[in-house]
């Protein structure tokens, strides 16, 4: 049995119950590195952390070691828990992580997390939908899977322009082509906003128009991991200026 556990945004306070339960459970961890440390406390002392991250500028851990550590530590009869950032089955990786242990016999159990981009919304105190600015929400990542087709910006700005609110996930590499694509199908007076390190105490953010992002986002020290927001509930925020931050947002 492997337990696939979201580990939230950051705050350990957001963790979900079952995730606290799972984390105490595991005898092995394999830990990602958007893992808070205040969730790794809840850890038994005995239990072994394996970080299997890529921040700091060494090369990730490749997929595969990583599904192979989990599948030998699972047939050695430890109890592993793989804890990934926000929610396991939001651009995670997860749906893979499970098929691939499921096809080796090995039961998966998932614990959903607070996924980034609502605790990033929820930090500037912005809803994500309202019934007079958005009826709806796409969650979408920026970075496409390498050889992959990147996205189609403008086509999205078109149906984000019917009243959807933008989440975008690892936007900042793309910021550029990003806001060039958005602007083709939103006006230029679009609020935008990018929330980096969403819940922690060195959470940073920055609000302004969409016709600014990659200027605002170029002139801070604004850098992932962070989430763009692009929409008219950002009006609705109580702490929209438009001015660089680095407060938590209350
Ligand atoms: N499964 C994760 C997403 C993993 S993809 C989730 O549900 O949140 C990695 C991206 O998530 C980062 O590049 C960044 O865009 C975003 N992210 C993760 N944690 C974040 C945080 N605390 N603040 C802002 N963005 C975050």
């Amino acid at each position: 049995m492997v337990k696939l556990v979201g580990a939230g945004p950051g705050d350990p306070e957001l963790l979900t119950i079952k995730a606290v339960r799972a984390i105490r459970w595991a005898s092995v961890l394999l830990v990602d590195d958007l893992v808070g440390d205040g969730v790794l406390r809840f850890a038994r002392r005995s239990s072994r952390i394996i970080h299997v991250g890529k921040r700091g500028g060494c090369t990730s851990t490749p997929q595969s070691f990583i599904e192979k550590l989990m599948l030998a530590e699972a047939r050695k009869g430890e109890r592993v828990v793989r804890l990934k950032g926000g929610d396991p089955f939001v651009f995670g990786r997860g749906g893979e992580e499970a098929q691939h242990l499921r096809e080796q016999g090995i039961a998966v159990e998932v614990v959903h997390g607070i996924t980034s981009g609502l605790a990033a919304a929820g930090s500037l105190g912005a809803p994500l939908t309202h019934r007079d600015h958005a009826h709806g929400v796409l969650l979408v990542t920026g970075h496409a899977r390498q050889g992959g087709n990147g996205l189609d910006w403008s086509a999205l700005a078109t149906a984000a322009a019917q009243g959807l609110t933008l989440v975008i996930y690892m936007g900042i590499s793309g910021i550029d082509a990003l806001q060039e694509g958005l602007l083709q199908g939103l006006p230029a007076d679009t609020p935008a906003a990018v929330v980096q390190h969403a819940t922690l105490p060195m959470q940073k953010q920055l609000t302004c128009r969409l016709d600014a992002l990659a200027a605002t986002v170029r002139q801070s020290d604004i850098g992932s991991p962070a989430i763009v927001i692009v929409g008219n509930v950002l009006q609705a925020a109580q702490h929209l200026r438009l001015r660089v931050s680095n407060a938590r947002a209350a």
